[in-house]
């Protein structure tokens, strides 16, 4: 398992200002610095970490290096509370003069911004697939479920604005399948896939925080019971509008590619 260590407590969509340094030492670099919400962080094994090897630049002073869990000066903070996705523990990680092999470097010094950015492009398009899975599966649900639960002599669905919501939920989960099957295709290609990647993920994100929300409302006081799993698919969904960049950053790559 490998955790990916960008965000910082001052640092999160404008990942070019982290300030985690990387100084160089004989044989290597000595990092020092602290990072937040890094998934797996404590669990896995390998951990890919942004320092700056420059900071009197912006993207161009950083680099990417590869640490194992073991490494001396590199700890770990508790579990951090959150909302929902608990499943994944995510901790803060703690640099003090962490000792890396310069063979450890990945790339060149002041590559490594543009190996996120790489990285961003396939990580965006398997997180617009995982989005697509649970709008999915809250779609189904909650036709499911509208089909049996009767209210005023009829099955639910037969209520215009219970069908015609879930006629929307139907859309867009073939709306995002679709987005982040051109993004992956692309991908597959070896094609730029930037913008579609920014795209499927902006989608697919939103029609998961969607989907979820109108599966609780479909279900009513039901939806909100930890007796069905909606509720916890809503707290679950949230996190994609906001993890691997958020939505605003989304529209904000895709503006500039205009
Ligand atoms: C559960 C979880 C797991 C995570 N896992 C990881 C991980 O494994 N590795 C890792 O490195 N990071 C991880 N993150 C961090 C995640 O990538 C950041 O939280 C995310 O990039 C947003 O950064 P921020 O939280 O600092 O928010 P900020 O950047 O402070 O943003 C706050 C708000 O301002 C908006 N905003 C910021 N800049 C602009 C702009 N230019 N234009 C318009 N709006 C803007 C944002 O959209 C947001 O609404 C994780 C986060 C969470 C919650």
């Amino acid at each position: 398992m490998t955790s990916l260590a960008t965000t910082e407590p001052g640092s999160g969509s404008d990942a070019a200002s982290i300030t985690t340094s990387a100084t160089r030492t004989t044989g290597g670099y000595l990092l020092s610095g602290q990072k937040a919400w890094i998934s797996n962080a404590g669990e896995a094994e390998f951990y890919v970490v942004f320092a700056k090897t420059d900071h009197a630049q912006r993207s161009g002073g950083v680099s990417a290096f590869l640490l194992r869990k073991n490494t001396d000066g590199m700890t770990f903070g508790e579990p951090m509370r959150k909302m929902g996705q608990r499943a994944i523990v995510c901790r803060e990680v703690f640099f003090d003069g962490a000792f890396v092999p310069e063979g450890n470097r990945l790339g060149n010094e002041g590559q490594g911004f543009r190996g996120l950015m790489r990285t961003f492009d396939i990580s965006r398009t398997v997180l617009g697939a995982a989005a697509t899975g649970v709008a999915r599966a809250a779609y189904e649900y909650a036709r499911d479920y509208a089909k049996t639960r009767v209210q005023f002599g009829k099955p639910i669905i037969e209520h215009q604005a219970v069908a015609f919501r879930l006629a929307d939920m139907r859309t867009r989960v073939e709306q995002a399948r679709l987005m982040t099957w051109r993004a992956a295709k692309r991908l597959d290609a070896g094609l730029n896939a930037t913008t579609e990647a920014a795209m499927a993920k902006l989608i697919a994100s939103e029609t998961a925080a969607y989907c979820t929300w109108a599966a609780v409302q479909t279900l009513g006081g039901w939806g909100y019971s930890r007796e069905y799993p909606v509720e916890q698919w809503m707290r679950d969904a949230k996190l994609e509008e906001i993890e691997e960049g958020t939505s605003d950053i989304m529209r904000l790559l895709i503006s500039r590619s205009m």
